[in-house]
């Protein structure tokens, strides 16, 4: 399949994530099917993809007739059975294996053998999910960042399996989503988590002993490196929960120690303390 037969695209969770892709494949002039196993979960997908388009609006980047147009591309389906029309699918359901595992049987059995199927897994590893199905060397990890309609980046990973006409396909797709496709080869946590995890929790050690308060660590980041947000602030941000399975997962798939998760960091979650979700992390969100 070239790239200009792509004109429909199933996007396979309406979640934080699937409502993201599919507002960017939209605006881009992609049809998508946006599937999710209950209506109230594509009703809300569907809220937030219309408030996003507003706040772009708003910015001046969208002009207001083009939100119309652009949830007239949306068709949200609760039966699977729909996404037989999709010439790419993007999976973002929740980070369990036994549902991804599921999902990609299913999506397999029903989409046609050209079609590429491609995963925003943050931490599982892209060759066992290829391995999963019956399309490795057309499956792909298409990892973007959250929030999806902002934010630039999506990691485009190369599983053992996946073919160069996959591969370059799916950058040139991410390319005219207006992203900046960056190549990575499948390894525990890619480079984004690889690398951002790594640094929150040792931010998450120096508060553990004593060395400066957690404002104080988030000033030296933003102030001295220019991070737009200190590591904290941004623990906080993508969950203290999702940060310590993260970094199970690198403990374990990198087998080296440095990997550890901080005791302070997993003492937290213990408590409930997940970050903004949950209304205290290493900051209160009390309302
Ligand atoms: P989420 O929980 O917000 O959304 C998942 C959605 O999938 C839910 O609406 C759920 O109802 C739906 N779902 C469950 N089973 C389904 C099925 N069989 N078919 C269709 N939909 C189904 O999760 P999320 O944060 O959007 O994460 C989705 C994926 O994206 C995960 O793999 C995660 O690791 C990855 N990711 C998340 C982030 C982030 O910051 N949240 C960033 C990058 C990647």
């Amino acid at each position: 399949m070239s790239i200009e037969a792509i004109k429909t695209v199933a996007v396979l969770g309406a979640g934080t994530m699937g409502n993201g892709i599919a507002h960017v494949f939209a605006r881009s002039g992609y049809k998508v099917i946006l599937r999710d196993v209950e209506q109230r979960f594509l009703d809300r997908g569907l809220e937030t993809i219309g408030k996003n388009l507003d706040r772009e609006i708003e910015k001046g980047r969208l002009a207001q007739a083009e939100k119309g147009t652009a949830l007239a591309r949306l068709q949200p389906v609760t039966d699977m059975a729909a996404i037989a029309a999709a010439d790419f699918v993007v999976e973002a359901v929740p980070e369990k294996i036994a549902i991804k595992r599921a999902v990609l049987a299913e999506a397999d059995g029903i989409l046609r053998p050209n079609v590429i199927l491609a995963s925003n897994t943050s931490s599982i590893a892209m060759t066992t999910l290829a391995a999963l199905t019956k399309r490795p060397d057309r499956f792909v990890g298409m990892h973007f960042m959250n929030p999806v309609p902002v934010m630039v980046l999506v990691e485009v990973i190369r599983a053992l399996q996946t073919s160069e006409v996959t591969f370059s396909m799916t950058m040139e797709l991410a390319a005219r989503l207006g992203k900046t496709p960056v190549a990575v080869n499948d390894a525990p946590g890619f480079v984004s988590n690889r690398v951002l995890m790594p640094l929150i929790n040792e931010a998450v050690y120096c508060v553990l002993e004593g060395v400066a308060t957690p404002q104080a660590v988030d000033a030296v980041m933003k102030l001295g490196m220019n991070h737009p947000m200190g590591p904290l602030e941004l623990a906080d941000f993508i969950g203290l929960d999702v940060c310590v399975d993260i970094m199970h997962v690198l403990h374990e798939g990198l087998g080296d120690p440095k990997y550890r998760a901080c005791p302070l960091l997993k003492k937290y979650v213990a408590a409930g303390w997940l970050g903004r979700k949950s209304g205290r992390g290493f900051y209160s969100y009390a309302k």
